[in-house]
């Protein structure tokens, strides 16, 4: 069987990385599994050094698409893979996620007849002004399985009335995470602040395009480094934002900006960090596997497993009362009782594989 596995970001790589693990435990499957990156991310420190850091193998193809619109990164990756599927005819074409290289990669896949697999499928915000929830919808309409993380996911696809099959698997992010940790545990890290501190990381054309709702972000996190130190893993979309208001600049400087970490770096900072705040959905999902109180500053999460599990709170920044509740937290620190969701289990991958070789 022949699995071709399309990756665009940061977020992708790490699942990508479970899929990986779980074909190389089939060797009797023998299955040939070709990774082509769009190349959406490209930075080293969003791209190359999640290959090296999860020794996923280089990938055959780099169509190098990146820096451009959504829509003219969708077609162009569309045309790109229409080509390369048509000369490598692969039994499946994985898709991972809700960025814009999967939704050209299923385009290409489906105009060539090629079944679909998404993973991470059927996850809704209903909130059509993100680019990703329309990726997600678009995503799932030509999927013939979709691999979804969670309960909500899974009503989703049938309330829509999908024609592919929705099959709850679980949270391949959790795998590499799980699989991860011991080695992260068992090492010093290399990012060590002395003092107690929170981590955070915003990248939400939501929260970073614009002034005004940046400016409350920020706002928020420069009063809780009031009381325990923020470090802000920057992502280039809030450094393009920071470096054209100095205002903002000066705002966010309050708190300790750093570059993006590399997975290990990052996943144990958020393994020794107070708390989180975040505007990410594999970060959301992350907290709860570590038993983490994660704040996400976004209005409505696709993801509403993790609020359930008791770990993520939403927070608009905008609103005074949502403020406060984080104060509140911030000086009082309540524990949370964290409800990991039992298909989370590190196994995910595996079922995934073992799915499609039984079909
Ligand atoms: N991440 C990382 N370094 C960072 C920030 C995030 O390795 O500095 C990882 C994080 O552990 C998570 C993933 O990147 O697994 C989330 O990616 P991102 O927030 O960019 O995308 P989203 O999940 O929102 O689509």
């Amino acid at each position: 069987m022949h699995i071709c596995s399309v990756v665009s970001a940061r977020p992708n790589f790490i699942k990508l990385a479970a899929i990986c693990r779980a074909i190389d435990r089939r060797p009797e499957a023998a299955i040939r599994h070709t990774i082509i990156h769009t190349g959406q991310h490209y930075d080293p420190l969003l791209s190359d050094i999640f290959f090296t850091q999860l020794t996923i193998p280089t990938p055959t193809i780099n169509l190098e698409i990146g820096g451009l619109s959504r829509v003219d990164m969708i077609a162009k990756t569309h045309d790109a893979l229409l080509t390369v599927f048509s000369s490598l005819k692969p039994d499946w074409v994985f898709v991972y996620g809700d960025v814009n290289g999967a939704v050209g990669a299923a385009g290409a896949a489906h105009e060539c007849s090629i079944p679909i697999a998404h993973i991470e499928a059927g996850l809704r915000s209903f909130d059509q002004e993100m680019p990703e929830e329309l990726n997600r919808i678009a995503i799932d309409g030509m999927a013939r399985l979709l691999f979804c993380t969670e309960r909500s996911a899974v009503e989703n696809v049938i309330r829509e009335q999908r024609s592919g099959t929705p099959v709850l698997v679980g949270n391949t992010m959790a795998d590499t995470l799980l699989s991860t940790l011991p080695f992260i545990r068992s090492r010093t890290p290399s990012f060590s602040p002395h003092q107690p501190f929170v981590l955070s990381t915003l990248h939400r054309p939501s929260n970073v395009d614009h002034e005004e709702p940046l400016g409350h972000a920020l706002r928020l996190l420069t009063r809780v480094n009031e009381h325990c130190r923020v470090y802000i893993a920057a992502h280039p979309r809030l450094m393009r934002s920071l470096a054209s208001s100095n205002a903002l600049m000066a705002l966010a400087s309050e708190c300790q900006i750093i570059e993006p970490l590399g997975y290990l770096e990052f996943l144990s900072a958020l393994d020794r960090c107070e708390f989180i705040l975040t505007d990410s959905g594999g970060i959301q999902e992350e907290a709860v596997v570590l038993h983490k109180r994660c704040f996400t500053l976004r209005r409505n999460t696709e993801r509403p497993v993790t609020v359930e599990s008791g770990s993520n709170v939403l927070v608009d920044p905008s609103r005074r009362e949502d403020c406060e509740s984080v104060m509140q937290y911030v000086t009082s620190r309540t524990p949370a009782h964290i409800e990991v969701p039992k298909e989370w289990d590190g196994k995910t991958g595996d079922r995934i594989i073992d799915y499609i070789c039984r079909l």
